[in-house]
């Protein structure tokens, strides 16, 4: 079943394999009938994670990143949505010549050349599919693992399988008769599992693992324990451990192995265990009751901890509370603010509101898209006085005109060396300004300090943009565009001049951050918030 931690198991069995010398890539195939995860709310699917050349993918391709460093692509991720897409273009194409489309071949051969993209590029492909065996939606999938281990030569594909061994207080027993159960469903389409994971909060008894290896017909040294951890960083080690990357090297007949290098994940567990004090960020958003809604988000804030060895405690608060009540008690006390991405109307007066306390107590401030927009038409409504500026955003979801559009709707930019056009009314799947894009950083500016640079390239998912006409008189007040897109139309970055720390970025700094090589971004506003000792 679903949150068991199977894209942690995986991600961790790449980063392991990497430890052993080899080179991995991460993909995942998802069930449900959505193209991309795009279009879905936050709160059904979580984080999109958006990749370098623009894909929305599903947040365990977030986990991927973290975990190899490996940076995904837009051939990492497919759903059966997309699946079916493709069979029916080609077939409307007449690329199948005449013939009946089935879901066996068609379908599963779609799925076994996806699986098959770039695989000589690397050491080991990592295919993760999402849902839960027995799901219908899952079937075609399975289906195409199995051909795909078929058209193999032998030994250069194996099958891992995560499980739940659920403890049942009254008796006090782990329970092996969900995963018995689960490994015999798969046995019934073709599948035998080679390695089981089995995720349980307690040990694994000797006598339980035999059962298990009994009953499921796998040796008993790869059945793998995944304990619950106190942080996911441990994922490696733990799996170290617990001999997962030793089965798998065993299932492919590897002797022998490659010694692990695990100094980098020893150090990313040094900084996660001995670090000193802690910082509290407020996180005011609109997702806030789904911490998976904003994953990378939280994970690049702990990154951000690590590189100044302290912890960090983040608090989630929905915006939509400051629209009804002062913000000063609930924010005071915290070292930063930090206003995340989101769509849609709901909450950004709280937003404002939060962005001018940051303001005026000088507490350090990061905005990320949607956060940095509310911080512009902050600073637009109360230093240049234009009290009715708004986001074009919120008129076109409420269908009524009411707001100076200092945030409007983007219609044309420039990606690559084309350009981009956009209409309201277009579809909505994937035609935001979406991936990444190259920003030029005002040297001297708090940004490029703390970059270190003056020319980046990050991540974008946003359909608005801060109107550059605006950019004399705000600046003027002291809130300086010192990121701008590179033909210096779309600002990119907006910072506060006299204040010790607030940024306001368009683009999603969390997605690039890494435990072993935390994002300057956040590695900074860690600092500034480690550095703001007046507390209010
Ligand atoms: N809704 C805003 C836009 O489309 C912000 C998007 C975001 O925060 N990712 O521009």
């Amino acid at each position: 079943m679903s949150s068991l931690g199977k894209g942690l198991a995986s991600a961790a069995l790449g980063a392991l394999l990497q430890a052993r010398g080899y080179s991995v890539r991460l993909r995942k195939l998802d069930p449900y009938l959505n193209v991309d995860p795009g279009t879905m709310s936050p709160f059904e699917h979580g984080e999109v994670f958006v990749t370098d050349d623009g894909a929305e993918t599903d947040l365990d391709l977030g986990h991927y990143e973290r975990f190899t460093g490996v940076s995904a692509r837009q051939t990492d991720s497919i759903s059966s949505g997309r699946v079916y897409s493709n069979v029916l273009e080609k077939e409307r194409r007449g690329d199948y010549l005449g013939k009946t489309i089935q879901v066996i071949p068609h379908v599963t051969n779609e799925i076994k050349d996806f699986i098959r993209i770039g695989e000589d590029e690397v050491d080991f492909m990592l295919c993760e599919i999402g849902g839960t065996v027995g799901d219908i939606e899952g079937l075609p999938f399975f289906e195409a693992i199995r051909q795909f281990a078929q058209d193999k030569p032998r030994g250069q594909s194996i099958f891992m399988h995560l499980t739940l061994l659920p403890y049942v207080k009254a008796s006090g027993e782990l329970k092996t008769k969900p995963t018995q159960h689960s490994v015999k469903e798969l046995r019934s389409i073709g599948l035998q599992p080679d390695i089981l994971v089995c995720r349980s909060e307690y040990d694994i008894p000797d006598k339980e693992r035999e059962k298990i290896a009994l009953f499921c017909n796998v040796r008993k040294d790869a059945v793998i324990a995944a304990y619950d951890l106190p942080s996911i960083y441990e994922a490696p080690l733990a799996y170290h451990r617990a001999g997962l990357d030793q089965a798998v090297l065993d299932a492919f007949q590897i002797t022998p192995a490659p010694k692990p290098d695990m100094t980098k994940w020893i150090d990313v567990h040094d900084r996660i265990v001995n670090a000193e004090g802690e910082v509290r960020i407020a996180v005011v958003g609109k997702y806030t009751q789904l911490e998976d809604a904003y994953k990378s988000l939280a994970e690049a804030l702990t990154h951000g901890g690590m590189a100044n060895r302290v912890k960090v405690k983040t608090e989630w608060i929905g915006s939509e509370i400051f629209e009804r009540e002062d913000p000063a008690p609930y924010l005071e006390g915290f070292h930063a603010i930090l206003v995340p991405g989101g769509f849609g109307e709901r909450g950004t007066e709280g937003m404002i509101k939060a962005a001018t306390f940051a303001r005026e107590r000088k507490i350090p401030y990061l905005g990320i898209c949607l956060g940095m927009q509310m911080a512009v038409i902050e600073a637009a409504r109360n230093t240049l006085g234009i009290t009715n500026a708004g986001s074009e955003e919120f008129d076109h979801e409420a269908g009524v005109k009411r707001f100076t559009p200092v945030v409007y709707h983007l219609k044309e930019w420039v990606q690559g060396n084309h350009a981009v056009q956009r209409k309201i009314g277009d579809a909505k799947g994937g035609t935001m300004r979406l991936g990444a894009y190259t920003a030029a950083l005002t040297p001297g500016s708090k940004v490029a300090q703390a970059y270190g640079a003056t020319t980046i390239e990050e991540r974008h998912r946003h359909r608005y943009e801060v109107d550059n006409q605006y950019r004399q008189a705000l600046e003027k007040e002291g809130l300086m565009f010192s990121g701008m897109s590179p033909d210096g139309k779309l600002p990119e970055i907006a910072e506060w001049k006299d204040h010790p720390w607030f940024i306001g970025v368009q683009f999603h700094p969390e997605l690039k951050s890494r435990p072993f090589d935390p994002h300057p971004l956040f590695a900074d506003f860690i600092r500034a918030a480690k550095e703001d000792e007046r507390l209010v």
